[in-house]
């Protein structure tokens, strides 16, 4: 069992130090963020994680894992170092390093005995050696090595994506450093998770490079919906037709809004600035970002076309997180549309499961609701924008009746344009065709097929 140090209570540090304490290690959780550390100390999870609260409740009563806002005492006691800081984009799409960089300081100037300090950030190729220069500037001696081991976990999973991940990877430059992370890891091999056993380069590269895939199957997948729209094919089939064959697998294959959150838009961008750094021309990989960018605007577009001017205008949204099962807000397509639907006038109701309050202090004006029922009525038009559960299965007739006029756009594919059409709203979905409101569009029979079977 080590001791062991993580800086950053973010999404992933809290979830790191949670579940390296519940591994049975002593952990403590430092963060320059006095307010937040205070929180975690009085057993307030400031993030809603599932499974999250009663993880860190736990190890926090058997006295495994605990918060400060002091640096110094905490890397001086730990053996292993995690740095789990933000690393925000700049404007031009490079990664801002500065928060990595000052964490590097800090170590270095607390270092005394030998210490791994593992790179849990997402980073650039290259920050390994960079961090250790650092490090080695404030303390004048190398007795200490740096790993790189990216983290996959997805907010909304992540406890069940770090207890039971698809891989380890662990870049390591001395055997004694990677002896040390996987003891930590044991409890996971032990169980069989595959460890990618590598340098600190391609660790590093690994993490970039996975994400631009999966971000680069969402633009892919939406770029097809477009298509899709445009000859009257149904993008859910055509996802289901080709998730199907195991080289290309069934996941990020939801047409949709674009994607959002903290990692997948600024990782793209990233990899596109490391790229274009090292003299290295990356079309492909540069038009992931646009894609996603002309999608969001596509989502606009077609609320529009069901509600024409926005000014004056009462629109309901709902969700407003990037995904299901997360209050963060960041690049969510949500919280775009929000800004343009404000820009131009209307007023919005709106209801998301867990970011009511963020999203209430980012924007004053906006109308929070307390359940889709009530943001639904009055409405000139319902944007669905997230694929929370409780959104799958509501009373649409209901819905209908308490709207000023039954207008739905449904971002996420979740309800069937036959039923919508049946229920008379005017309904937009994404790669889907248009069915027009007020008549009956028979259902082709092989949707009701036994054979046809279930959604993968
Ligand atoms: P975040 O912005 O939510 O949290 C970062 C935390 O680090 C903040 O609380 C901040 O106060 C703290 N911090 C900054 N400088 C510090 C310092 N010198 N010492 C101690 N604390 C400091 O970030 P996040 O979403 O947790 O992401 C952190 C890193 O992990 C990023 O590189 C991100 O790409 C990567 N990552 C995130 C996720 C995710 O789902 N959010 C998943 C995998 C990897």
């Amino acid at each position: 069992m080590k001791s062991i140090c993580v800086m950053g209570t973010g999404y992933a540090g809290l979830v790191t130090g949670t579940c390296l304490a519940d591994f049975g290690n002593t952990v403590i959780c430092v963060d320059i963020d006095e307010e937040r550390v205070a929180q975690l100390q009085a057993g307030q999870v400031p993030i809603y994680e599932p499974g999250l609260q009663e993880v860190l409740e736990r190890n926090a009563r058997l006295g495994r894992l605990s918060f400060s806002a002091e640096l110094e005492p905490a890397i001086r006691s730990s053996e292993i170092v995690f740095i789990c800081v933000g690393t925000p984009s700049l404007p031009s799409g490079a990664v801002d390093m500065s928060f990595v960089h000052a964490a590097a300081e800090s170590i270095g100037g607390y270092m005394d005995t030998y210490k791994v300090v593992v790179n849990k950030s997402t980073v650039p190729t290259g920050t390994g050696d960079r961090v250790a220069t650092i490090i080695n500037s404030k303390c004048n001696h190398d007795n200490f090595d740096v790993v790189s081991n990216p983290e996959f976990l997805r907010e909304g999973s992540a406890i069940d994506d770090f207890m039971n991940p698809d891989r380890v990877v662990i870049g390591a430059s001395s055997e004694r450093a990677m002896e040390a992370i996987l003891d930590i890891y044991r409890p996971l091999y032990k169980n069989d998770v595959p460890m990618v056993l590598t340098d600190v380069e391609s660790a590093e590269m690994i993490k970039y490079a996975s994400n631009a895939f999966l971000a680069a199957k969402i633009s892919f997948i939406n770029e097809i919906a477009c298509i899709c729209e445009a000859y009257g094919a149904d993008v859910t089939e055509v996802a289901r037709g080709i998730g199907l064959d195991d080289r290309i697998g069934p996941h990020n294959l939801s047409a949709g809004p674009g994607y959002g959150g903290s990692c997948f838009p600024k990782d793209v961008a990233a990899l596109a600035a490391t790229a274009a750094s090292g003299g290295v021309d990356v079309p492909l990989i540069k038009s992931i970002a646009q894609t996603n960018a002309r999608q969001k605007q596509e989502m606009v577009k077609k609320l529009r076309g069901l509600v024409g001017t926005f000014s004056g205008k009462t629109i309901s949204v709902l969700g407003l997180s990037f995904k299901a099962n997360t209050d963060d807000l960041r690049e969510s397509p949500a919280i775009g549309l929000v800004e343009t639907l404000m820009a131009e006038g209307a007023s919005i109701r709106a209801y998301d499961p867990a970011s009511m309050e963020h999203a209430q202090r980012r924007f004053p004006d906006l109308i929070c609701c307390p359940d889709p029922y009530d943001a639904a009525t009055g409405a000139d038009g319902l944007a669905l924008m997230t694929e929370w559960n409780e959104f799958r299965n509501m009373d649409m007739p209901r819905i209908r009746e308490l709207m000023t006029q039954p207008r739905l756009l449904d971002c996420r594919n979740l309800y069937d344009p036959h039923e919508m059409q049946e229920l008379g709203f005017a309904y937009a979905s994404v790669g889907r065709v248009e069915l027009p409101m007020g008549e009956t569009t028979p259902r082709p029979s092989w949707k009701s097929h036994p054979l046809r079977g279930l959604r993968s």
